[in-house]
């Protein structure tokens, strides 16, 4: 049996937490709501901040990047590995809390925060780390080499649906390579960026001597992530959200020389070949298409399937559908919360009509517990069996539904997972070697992200996260990704007493 959560008794737990972590009263007043999407109660009100504000607050974080930046790089990588250490004594109120204002089972909410913790213990290991190479030089008596240096304010805005990891993927790296940062987070969940602003305060306490100003964070909707983009102070800016987002954000970050991170949406397959352990493939596709609602950007909508085992494999499918637990994310049980508002559950709806329309067959999908709870959205996933690929099924629709389509040939299969246009993550079921090294080469999937016998959900902080196909090459978190928040400076010493110039040319120094 689903249980579903008791209206009500939210924005008391709420409190309660924000209370205990240290944010302020005075923050929790304003005219924005702070929703639930488990009943679709008010937990809060904040204020969003307006354009002059924003600009205040990348004034302030300027002031403190010039004095962060000569502070040396371990002693930053310290300022994380406390923040680190407060995120684990505040974990299960932070996890809490991600479960109260975006609705996610409460092991995805305290997965998140683990999340946090990781990126700063590989930050802080990295602040000792930040290498610059030695380059031979074909001049006689030269040294060349190369110096990353902090870069100056990094702006954050981040999605409702990773409402704490995003920023820390972010700011952990921002600031042991020197930076200040200013968020902007999803105006959906601006409870939890609260929570977090005031555990940073706790590690920044313990430090010492932290500039005030280094982490800002500014609350609003649209038009304050814009102040940020706009504005010249900011030369990087790491924006998380959708590709729509992302198609205005990224020209106008340009088009003042700025620096874009993007990490935009996804709409992620996996193919099932005929040698792939089904019992391993049923599992793995089940929680990576119904988990978390169908709200992670890596969540699988698309699944490709080889004719010769598509008949073993639906009912399976089918039967794991109609027996997942739909209900109360904080139920021990449950797997698939509520969708975070109404207007997710629109979508949700106009897409399966689209579907059904070109001839797709819905299994699911539909509202549950409507009359209990006519403020929240509850659904059951839907699995739709699709002729084609349709526009519907190349769009990503932020809900949980997972189009199955049939192949018959392994090249063909290649072709349908990257002919959407967004290239996030992507697997293949298989124990066949050369389709798994095939999918994995130049000429096989390309996403930022490429699995076998896994799911295309969830990674992990060091294999730095994200896509690379439709923003262009994002990628927050680990890997190498630190350089997007320095700059390099090439350096040239002449430790000899010539000069070399251009052949033939001379001058008369006296
Ligand atoms: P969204 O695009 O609606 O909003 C994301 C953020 O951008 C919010 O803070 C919003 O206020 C801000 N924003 C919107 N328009 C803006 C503009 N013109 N200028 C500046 N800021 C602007 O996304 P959402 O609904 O919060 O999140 C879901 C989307 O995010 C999905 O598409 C999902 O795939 C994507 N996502 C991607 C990743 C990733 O790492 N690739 C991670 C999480 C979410």
């Amino acid at each position: 049996m689903s249980s579903f959560p008791q209206i009500g008794a939210l924005a008391a737990q709420a409190r309660g937490i924000l209370n205990g972590l240290g944010v302020s009263a005075s923050r929790l007043e304003g005219h924005r709501a702070a929703t639930s999407p488990l009943t679709g109660e008010v937990l809060a009100h904040v204020a969003d901040m307006g354009a002059e504000e924003v600009e205040g607050a990348i004034a302030r974080a300027h002031a403190a990047f010039l004095e962060w930046r000569t502070v040396p790089a371990p002693r930053r990588g310290e300022l994380v590995r406390l923040f680190g250490e407060e995120l684990r004594a505040a974990k299960a109120d932070l996890a809490a809390l991600v479960t109260i204002e975006a609705g996610k089972i409460a092991s995805e909410g305290a997965g998140e925060v683990q999340e946090m913790i990781d990126i700063c213990d590989f930050a802080t290991g990295l602040s000792r780390q930040l290498h610059g190479l030695t380059i031979a030089t074909e001049r006689p008596d030269h040294r060349m080499m190369e110096t990353w240096h902090p870069i100056g304010v990094v702006g954050v805005i981040s999605a409702f649906n990773f409402p704490v990891a995003v920023w820390s993927w972010n700011a952990a790296l921002a600031f042991v390579c020197g930076d200040a940062v200013v968020w902007k987070p999803s105006e959906k969940t601006p409870l939890t960026a609260l929570a977090v602003d005031a555990i940073f305060r706790r590690a920044a306490a313990r430090f010492g001597s932290v500039p005030e100003g280094l982490s800002t964070l500014v609350l609003g909707a649209r038009e304050a992530g814009e102040a940020l983009v706009d504005d010249a102070g900011v030369p990087v800016v790491s924006a998380t959200g959708s590709t729509a987002m992302g198609r205005v954000v990224a020209p106008r970050v340009a088009a003042r020389f700025g620096r874009a991170i993007l990490e935009l949406g996804g709409n992620n397959a996996a193919i099932v070949c005929p040698s792939a352990d089904l019992d391993l493939t049923v599992r793995a596709v089940a929680f990576a298409a119904m988990g978390t609602a169908g709200q992670r950007c890596t969540t699988l909508r698309r699944l490709i399937v080889h004719a010769d085992i598509y008949d073993a494999l639906l009912p399976r499918l089918k039967k794991a559908y109609g027996s997942v637990r739909v209900g109360d994310p904080r139920a021990a049980e449950t797997l698939v919360g509520p969708l975070i508002d109404g207007e997710a559950f629109a979508a949700m709806q106009v897409a399966l009509e689209a579907a059904r329309a070109a001839g797709g067959v819905v299994t699911g999908g539909e509202r549950v517990a409507a009359d209990a709870l006519p403020d929240a959205f509850y659904v059951r996933p839907a699995l739709v069996e699709m002729p084609a690929q349709t526009d519907t099924v190349a769009a990503e629709t932020f809900a949980p539904i997972l189009y199955v389509l049939r192949y018959s040939d392994f090249a063909e299969a290649v072709h349908l997972n990257n002919e959407v246009p967004q290239g996030l993550a992507s697997s293949v079921f298989t124990t066949n070697l050369r389709e798994a090294e095939l999918f994995l080469s130049a000429a096989g999937s390309d996403c930022g992200i490429a699995n076998v016998n896994i799911g295309p959900s969830g990674a992990e902080i060091g294999g730095a996260f994200g896509g690379e196909k439709e923003t262009g090459g994002g990628r927050e978190a680990g890997s190498d990704c630190w350089k997007a928040y320095m700059r390099r400076a090439t350096n040239t010493i002449n430790y000899g007493t010539r000069l070399p110039l251009a052949q033939g040319v001379t001058f008369d120094v006296g």
